[in-house]
């Protein structure tokens, strides 16, 4: 076997990758300088090769940070007690985690199914909303709920569903924002329909919907007997700078999706919370869904330590903060850099979006920003936003560092575009 050293290699690890995983991966690694992670604390990432690292990607999950100390404190304990249950028995931690959560969620959410990953937490809203006679499913072009089957039927980009179809039926995607689309659809079946809807499309390119949409959502969805399901896997726990990005607008959703954050970036959990009425249906037959998994109580604790360090450190707070300043900073850095470039700068909280009128000044902006130090993500659902979702816990000479290193990468793209025009068909 190797040892510790031979695995630090980047090559040897590259050429692992490459023989048992992802190929792909390898190739888009070694392109993005061939760097191996191997440490991380707060907003940084530490490689083998000793190099701080700025994180603002992590595709929305880092919230509190890296290695959060509430959350490593109650991971470690539970790891040296108990960290995997019988799933016979009761156990104390799942209980504290669940009513810490509902201590935070919309007032009516009252119950919870435990999960791993976001998409998971997707299937159990469908298989509800199915248990509770909703089979007609609509949710929102550009939307991202996952790419399980179920869930990546509700993904509504073709590019994902082409290959994996036949996927489920009775499907019907809406324009984002749209709200007589969505009433058109609805009042075609009363009763009968379950609407997914995200509050800022996170992969969909940082897509901030009108004020107001999602309350005509709930509106439109209660007037037609429609289950609403706000998905919060990305938006959620603080990274709009409010508990939930339905909070914003007084939204109780029938389910709520959690995701990401919600294991404080230690451990992957995720949960469907719902009112007491739509879990009823499996209070019925506790085994109809289940995962072996669901409610371990290290991802329990992870919970518990999440939701303590989002509250206790006031993460929510400082998202609404820091995001204004940063969206401020950026908007005014590409207006001055890049002024022919038609760029656009959105950001709600700590979810912040750059769109480009070309993917491939997004992917320049990318690398540029990697080149600087620093870790951004594309989007799932546009090629044409780069998003930066930094942690609540960043403090102010990491700002200073984060706009510094945003300045240089957009010059970089500036100078090596400098011709750049947007061509149209007009
Ligand atoms: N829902 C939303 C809004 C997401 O942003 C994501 C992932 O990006 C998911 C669901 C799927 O989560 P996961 O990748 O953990 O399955």
């Amino acid at each position: 076997m190797a040892d510790h050293n031979t695995l630090l290699d980047a090559e040897r690890i590259s050429s692992v990758y490459r023989r048992t995983m992802s190929t792909g991966k390898a190739v888009l690694a070694e392109f993005m300088g061939g760097q191996v992670e191997v440490e991380s604390s707060g907003a940084w990432i530490t490689t083998s090769s000793g190099e701080k690292i700025f994180n603002a990607g992590g595709y929305g999950v880092f919230i509190t940070g890296a290695r959060h100390p509430a959350v490593v404190a109650e991971v470690a304990r539970q790891l040296n007690t108990h960290p995997v249950g019988t799933r016979i028995f009761l156990e104390p931690v799942a209980a504290r985690a669940s009513e810490l959560l509902m201590s935070v969620v919309p007032a009516g959410l009252e119950r919870v199914h435990f999960a791993s990953s976001g998409t998971e937490a997707t299937e159990a809203a469908i298989k509800l909303a199915r248990l509770g006679g909703r089979h007609q499913l609509v949710s929102m072009t550009g939307g991202y709920h996952g790419k399980t089957m179920g869930a990546l039927s509700l993904t509504a980009r073709d590019v994902f569903q082409r290959p994996f179809r036949p996927l489920l039926p009775d499907v019907t995607h809406v324009p984002y924002g749209d709200v007589p689309a969505l009433t058109a659809v609805l009042e075609r079946a009363p009763g009968e329909a379950a609407v997914i809807v995200e509050p800022v499309q996170g992969e969909g390119g940082v897509l901030i919907p009108p004020s107001g949409y999602l309350s005509a959502v709930r509106a439109v969805c209660s007037e037609y007997g429609a289950l609403m399901i706000v998905d919060e896997v990305q938006t959620g726990l603080g990274r709009l700078g409010h508990w939930w990005g339905a909070d914003a607008e007084g939204v109780r959703p029938d389910i709520l999706l959690s995701g990401k954050a919600l294991g404080g970036a230690v451990v992957p959990v995720s949960a469907a919370i719902t009112t007491n009425e739509v879990f009823s249906v499996l209070d019925r037959d506790p085994v109809l869904h289940t995962s072996t998994f669901s409610a371990a109580p290290i991802t329990m604790a992870a919970v518990c330590g999440a939701i303590t360090a989002i509250r206790d450190d006031d993460l929510v707070a400082r998202a609404a903060e820091l995001g204004g300043l940063l969206t401020e900073r950026f908007r005014l850095i590409t207006a001055e850099r890049l002024p022919h470039h038609h760029t656009a700068v959105r950001g709600a909280g700590l979810l912040i979006g750059i769109e480009f009128a070309d993917p491939s000044l997004a992917a320049d902006l990318f690398i540029a920003l990697v080149s600087n130090q620093v870790v951004a993500n594309l989007s799932l659902n546009s090629d044409y936003v780069v998003r930066l979702t930094p942690p609540a816990v960043m403090t102010e000479s990491d700002v200073d560092f984060l706009v510094e290193r945003f300045e240089l990468a957009v010059r970089l793209v500036a100078d090596r575009n400098p011709e750049y025009e947007v061509h149209t068909d007009a």
